[in-house]
């Protein structure tokens, strides 16, 4: 069941479009079809994912997955940068990315739980994922805004152990 928070219908089976790139239209270059509303408007968002009701653990653990998938391979690149020489770059990106999200996403929730019903059911999805992405990316940027992690000692000793 999507719901849509633009014409604040309830849509049992939508249709499905191509659209290879859609700025402002709910993603970004997303190849494969995704769901519209009757009214136009995409059901779907790159952070959020479907505009269908989804608990807030739930949404919370598929962030949190997400989260902890691409922060892992982005200190794996940092650290093979790191072991050659080469200013790290990708592991704070990757967070500041995450934490932008995560923020996106709670404004989302903020705004569809002001929403009147049936848009205030998709909230606790929002909430979920912000939280989701604003948990790892949030620890990660306090290590290393208090320096605990600066020098990448630490992912040195995790990685070399796994690598060797
Ligand atoms: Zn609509």
């Amino acid at each position: 069941m999507f719901i849509c928070p633009t014409c604040y219908r309830e849509i049992e089976e939508p249709e499905y479009i191509y659209g290879l790139f859609r700025p402002f239209h709910g993603g970004f270059g997303r190849r494969g079809p995704y769901p519209v509303c009757p009214c136009g408007k995409a059901l779907t968002s790159s952070i959020v994912g479907n505009f269908s009701e989804l608990s807030m653990l739930a949404a919370s653990l598929r962030g949190l997955g997400v989260s902890l998938v691409c922060l892992v391979l982005a200190a794996t690149a940092d650290m093979r940068m790191h072991l050659q020489n080469i200013q790290i770059t990708i592991l704070p990106i990757t967070i500041g990315l995450f934490s932008l999200s995560g923020m996106i996403a709670l404004w989302r929730g903020f705004l569809w739980s002001s929403q009147r019903a049936p848009v205030t059911r998709l909230a606790p999805r929002a909430y979920g994922a912000a939280a989701g992405f604003l948990i790892p990316s949030g620890a990660l940027a306090a290590a290393f805004l208090l320096g605990g992690m600066r020098d990448f000692s630490f992912f040195q000793r995790v990685l070399e152990r796994v690598f060797s």
